[in-house]
């Protein structure tokens, strides 16, 4: 009898990508029975979440560590983007080995990898196992990187030097200071990997992209033409965690949740404002301050998930839910002084759950992908204020493009001031500019669950997911 097939990908590290490649594979094994394996470079032991997550998933999804890369001879100012394609490069040999041996008892007939894993496709040549691509990112940013190769030619200066916004097919015009870290300082070693990987996209058989026509129809119809090389786009999103229910995978079985939610409970519907940083997102020790002022001044209420500062954006981008600790670093009086009316809670909170409650009315965010995705589908306005990797674009795309959000600006030195955070959190809670938001996050909203409901995305799905089982 014939095996049946089975799917092979490649997570780059942190929840952020895990977690809507996981989706992904959760809705090819209970639509499609296609059966996956992650195969996972690492750089020693992951992060709790990341274990707890991975230990929790359903029968049809398998994880397997690769053994562990060393990164001893790397600068400690290396950007994540490096870190990430070297993790993959370096995992070559392993991978080989472990493709190789799954191929013996297993029907492959894919292997996908993310957005800066693609020195994988090599392997998977090797062995004859068609190669995708999984972009967990905005179709905009699909866009950019597929248009990056002709940037970097025809542009000699920086590109936030560029006085006129940036030009990507599809997409509104974006200033070049507002375009992902990565290509910021095109002398850094991150902006070449960056280029090397993009140019290799048109190696795999398609892209999958976690996005959907009517919340992107410019940059995805851009995407959607035909062109020499370029692999056909299927855009499966939204790709995002569900609410708790039978069987479902849970990040945050800790006291966090609980405590949150019954919390929660008691305020008013529509009152408070979720504020959280991503996975990995930290702000320095005098932003903090700033924001535990703007918060006591704005008087309103508030759930707050706070780590310890760091002058490094991104700096727990791997290992978010492992610190210990106190609220030691936040201004002594603060807690006392807004205790009837905001909560804080450490390193981790039941995000989707928390957006999904109806006493929440407003996301401060740090924009990345899979939060924007969740607080569309749940139809919450948000406040963004971007920190790392792409978040700047799609914070232009939610405020200027899309109007679901206003965005907090900083200062000369940075710095996102007390005033300035005053003034977003009314505006957004009662202000006239949150009416509207409000409004057009509503509609939004409807359009999601009109996707997720019916066979828009699913057809894009089901396409795909024969050409896998064909091996076409
Ligand atoms: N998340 C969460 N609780 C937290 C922080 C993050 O559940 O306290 C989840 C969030 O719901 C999202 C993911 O972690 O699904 C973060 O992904 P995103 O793309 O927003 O940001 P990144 O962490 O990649 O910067």
């Amino acid at each position: 009898m014939d095996k049946p097939p089975h799917i092979a990908i490649i997570p780059s590290p942190g929840m952020g990508h895990l977690i809507p490649l996981v989706e992904f594979a959760k809705k090819l094994a209970s639509v499609h029975n296609l059966s996956t394996t992650f195969i996972i470079p690492n750089e020693g032991p992951l992060s709790n979440s990341q274990y707890q997550f991975l230990d929790s998933l359903p029968n049809a999804i398998t994880y397997t560590l690769l053994p562990p890369v060393n990164f001893d001879d790397l600068p400690p100012d290396t950007k994540i983007e490096t870190r990430i394609t070297l993790m993959v490069a370096r995992s070559i040999t392993s991978l080989r080995q472990t493709l190789g041996s799954m191929i013996e008892d297993k029907n492959i007939v894919a292997l996908f990898v993310d957005l800066f894993g693609t020195d994988a496709f090599d392997v998977a040549v090797e062995f004859g196992v068609p190669s995708y691509l999984f972009f967990p990112a905005s179709a905009m940013t699909l866009s950019l990187f597929l248009h990056l190769p002709e940037l970097d030619q025809t542009v000699s200066c920086e590109y936030k030097d560029v006085p006129d916004p940036i030009r990507i097919p599809g997409c509104i015009p974006v200033h070049g200071r507002d375009l992902l870290d990565p290509v910021q300082d095109r002398s850094n070693d991150a902006y070449k990997r960056v280029l090397h990987n993009v140019k290799r996209y048109g190696m795999a058989r398609g892209i999958v992209v976690n996005s959907f026509k009517e919340l992107e129809s410019g940059p995805i119809e851009a995407l959607q033409q035909e062109r020499p090389g370029r692999p056909p786009v299927y855009p499966v999103g939204p790709l995002i965690r569900s609410r708790p229910g039978p069987g479902s995978v849970e990040l945050s079985k800790d006291v966090n949740e609980s405590s949150s939610l019954r919390w929660l409970d008691g305020q008013p519907r529509g009152s408070v404002l979720y504020i959280c940083f991503g996975s990995g997102g930290t702000l320095s020790s005098e932003q903090v301050n700033e924001l535990a002022m703007g918060l006591e001044l704005s008087e309103q209420r508030f759930i707050w998930v706070v780590r310890p500062p760091s002058d490094i954006a991104d700096a727990t981008y791997f290992n978010a839910h492992d610190h210990k600790g106190t609220f030691d670093f936040l201004p002594k009086t603060f807690l006392e002084k807004t205790k009837n009316r905001g909560l804080v809670v450490l390193n981790w909170a039941p995000q989707v759950q928390i957006l999904s409650h109806s006493s929440t009315g407003g996301f401060m965010t740090h924009c990345g992908w899979n939060s924007v995705l969740e607080t569309i589908v749940l139809g919450v306005p948000m406040i963004v204020w971007p920190l790392y990797a792409e978040q700047k674009m799609n914070a232009v795309m939610l405020t200027e493009g899309l109007k679901v959000a206003l965005r907090a600006k900083s200062n000369e030195n940075g710095i996102v001031d007390h005033l300035e955070i005053v003034r977003v959190i009314n505006g957004l809670l009662q202000g006239e500019e949150g009416k509207g938001i409000r409004v057009r996050a509503q509609e939004l909203k409807e359009a999601a669950l009109s996707v997720l409901s019916e066979d828009g995305c699913s057809k894009t799905l089901d396409q795909l997911a024969s050409k896998l089982k064909n091996k076409i």
